[in-house]
């Protein structure tokens, strides 16, 4: 008895990912059992925080070792659901709104998008893909979908690729004809996309933004909370410095961002191993240490990766040793970050308790 009253107050010290508050305040302690020298505890995590779940799961055990040590300790981790709550006006029912951007195109934005939203989705979290990017709308290319969605019920049907639903220009629009945007209509298809698409309950919505303009930032962040933004760039000096202009288009819409994610960085040689840094190399990594921006991780050039997009097989690359923990690793490392801003914020008390 005595040992499980210190379990719990030890455990009290541990905080949800999601919520920032104690995972003793939001029965998320699932069970205790304290048998002679075995120490077992179940824990639920909600599938929001799913990418961080084994971190969790260490950060549990080592607590309790140094308390315990000496005990056998056994720590299990159950995902549970808590359903998100409608998010300001926009009716849509989502836990964190995710833009990815970068100041130019060709950078890997849209890949980067799409393999933001395939992590997340593959490590237990619901997850949907919104194609804000109109002038080249490039989702339905990199995931391998078409069709045209319908409305049921004044609601847009997505179209979904392996569970996660998609919304993009793409699928509207007949491929080579050119659309001239003016602001009023891409504020329109917007806010429609966000509020009017039938995303079901999510964890994370992933938004690919069109790369430099502010335009669709500004409506966003008129439309709904945008919890933040990734920003995507290559290593050179010169896309770093449009990095800066989108970072500071974000912060002027007062979108946060959540961090910064070096892609097409090291080329290692297929052939000798060799690595080659083709547009340099750990550029971005330094410039956000100096900006103060969290580092997310860095994306290798990689053939297969440019191949399987153009093929439609974005999701391959989770079965290539070569790219998927690089890409895992950006797609937990954003969970972090946005789990350091819950911790850092004031706890929300009318969060509903797991159940
Ligand atoms: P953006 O959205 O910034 O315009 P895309 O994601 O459409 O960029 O990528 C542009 C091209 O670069 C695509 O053909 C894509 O497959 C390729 N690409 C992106 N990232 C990488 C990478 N790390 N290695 C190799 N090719 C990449």
């Amino acid at each position: 008895m005595q040992t499980e009253i210190a379990i719990r107050s030890l455990l009290a010290t541990l905080k949800d990912p999601e919520t920032g508050r104690p995972i003793t305040q939001t029965g998320q302690v699932q069970s205790v059992l304290v048998e002679k020298n075995w120490i077992q505890v179940a824990i639920g995590l909600t599938s929001w925080a799913a990418p961080l779940a084994d971190e969790f799961r260490q950060a549990v055990v080592e607590a309790l070792q140094h308390q315990f040590s000496g005990a056998a300790i056994e720590v299990k981790i159950d995902k549970h659901d808590r359903k998100p709550l409608p998010l300001g006006t926009t009716g849509l029912n989502c836990k964190s709104v995710i833009a990815v951007g970068a100041g130019k195109g060709g950078v890997g934005k849209s890949t980067v998008a799409t393999c933001l939203a395939i992590g997340l989705q593959r490590a237990g979290c619901a997850v949907g893909l919104m194609d804000a990017d109109v002038y080249g709308p490039s989702i339905p290319h990199l995931t391998g979908i078409g069709g045209h969605p319908y409305e049921v019920d004044g609601k847009i049907q997505p179209i979904m690729h392996d569970g996660i639903p998609v919304m993009s220009m793409g699928f509207l629009m007949p491929p080579n004809k050119a659309v001239i945007w003016r602001g009023p209509m891409l504020h329109m298809t917007v806010t429609k996309f966000l509020k009017e698409t039938n995303w079901g309950d999510l964890d994370y919505l992933i938004v690919d933004m069109p790369p430099g303009t502010g335009d669709v930032a500004l409506t966003l962040s008129q439309t709904a909370p945008i919890s933040g933004a990734v920003i995507v760039c290559t290593p050179q000096p010169v896309a770093l410095l449009d990095a800066m202009k989108a970072i500071a288009m974000f912060q002027q819409v007062k979108i946060p961002v959540v961090g910064l994610v070096e892609n097409m960085s090291t080329f290692v040689c297929p052939d000798n191993g060799k690595r080659y840094d083709i547009f340099g190399n750990g550029g971005a990594r330094q410039y956000a240490l100096e900006a103060g921006i969290p580092f997310l991780g860095e994306i290798p050039i990689n053939i297969q990766l440019r191949q399987r997009g153009d093929d439609g097989q974005t999701r391959a690359n989770f079965d290539d040793p070569a790219i998927a923990p690089y890409l895992e690793q950006v797609a937990s490392n954003l969970t972090r970050q946005l789990a350091a801003i819950v911790a850092a914020s004031p706890p929300k008390p009318s969060l509903p308790v797991l159940g």
